[in-house]
């Protein structure tokens, strides 16, 4: 069963903005997913229609078996929503909050109390459940919308860039419980925009950039695109045709060019040295970035 399906998503803001441009997109249940792009690449508009806090233009979004157009109140009682910016009051006390929260979906006071003590507790923030939230640090208020969205146990928990403004130690610890209710069975999509967020995390990651979804694959895959780097040589003198370096990955491009794969710890003199074994003198080396990595030296730096 899937999480969530969506299908031929698009999103055109009142003020003319294309914020999603045909998204088709499917997370099976259990998963551990990432939505990594830019700022402005629609992350939050894609998230903030899966919770129907934002009405799509059009297309499918189905949640577990019901189809928000369907079944709206069923569609969002399977979900529990962390959202980019904060969205409680300010004035109420950390506690009242949650147990407001719970009234909506209209649990018991003891059930909401036991499950609030268990997650506040997990989320070191129990000796706060009296504060103002107003008053709580940017992480605790991060880790109260995260104690609230999970109150009346959603099957799927959403959480908009949940670490942004989170310090690093929290931040470890945070992945450690999203690990954890993971673990028990709760299904996890998170936007973020660090890659090491994802690669801690997430077992399959979609890129989105300007409203489509560039790539869609699992981390696994990804890190092992990563891990590779592709770098153009050109030489003074004409290359062999059977050019061939040891266990390298070479390819002759034209008389004079060659591209070679290296990998992260491979070690670029021993390369130079088989080259000059063959007497090829090389004048000129570059990356070959392609795409993906261009995107991601975007997305690490820009943050
Ligand atoms: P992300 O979360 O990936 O940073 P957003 O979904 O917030 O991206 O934004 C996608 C695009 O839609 C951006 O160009 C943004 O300026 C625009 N946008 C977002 N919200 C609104 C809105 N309420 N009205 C008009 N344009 C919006
Ligand atoms: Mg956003």
């Amino acid at each position: 069963m899937y999480a969530l399906t969506i299908e031929n998503l698009y999103k055109t803001y009142n003020n003319n903005v294309h914020a999603l441009n045909g998204i088709s997109l499917k997370i099976e249940e259990g998963d551990f997913f990432a939505l990594l792009g830019p700022n402005g690449a629609g992350k939050s508009t894609l998230i903030n229609i899966i919770c129907s806090l934002v009405v799509k233009t059009s297309g499918l979004v189905r949640i577990f078996d019901t189809d928000i157009d369907v079944n709206f109140s069923k569609a969002k009682s399977y979900i529990g929503i962390v959202s980019q910016e904060f969205n409680f009051s300010p004035f109420e006390k950390v506690i009242d909050i949650i147990i407001n929260q719970a009234g909506y979906y209209g649990i018991r006071k003891k059930t909401t109390l036991q499950r609030a003590e268990k997650y506040l507790k997990m989320l070191d923030l129990w000796n706060k459940r009296d504060s103002v939230a107003g008053y709580l640090s940017g992480g605790m208020k991060r880790r109260l919308m995260i104690v609230r969205a999970l109150i009346h146990q959603p099957k799927l928990l959403i959480l908009d860039e949940p670490t942004a403004g989170v310090d690093i130690e929290l931040r470890r610890g945070l992945w450690q419980f999203l690990r954890d209710i993971n673990q028990d069975g709760i299904t996890v999509i998170l936007t973020t925009h660090y890659l090491e967020e994802a690669e801690n995390l997430c077992r399959n990651i979609a890129i989105i950039d300007q409203g489509k979804i560039i790539e869609h694959t699992s981390m696994r895959d990804m890190l092992k695109k990563l891990d590779k780097q592709t770098f153009i040589l050109e030489s003074e003198n004409k290359l062999p045709d059977n050019l061939s370096l040891e266990a390298y990955a070479v390819r002759r491009m034209d008389n004079y060019s060659l591209e070679i794969d290296l990998h992260r710890h491979d070690h670029i003199n021993k390369v130079f040295d088989l080259l000059s074994q063959q007497n090829i003198i090389i004048t000129d080396i570059r990356n070959k970035s392609n795409r993906l990595e261009e995107l991601f030296v975007h997305l690490t730096t820009k943050n």
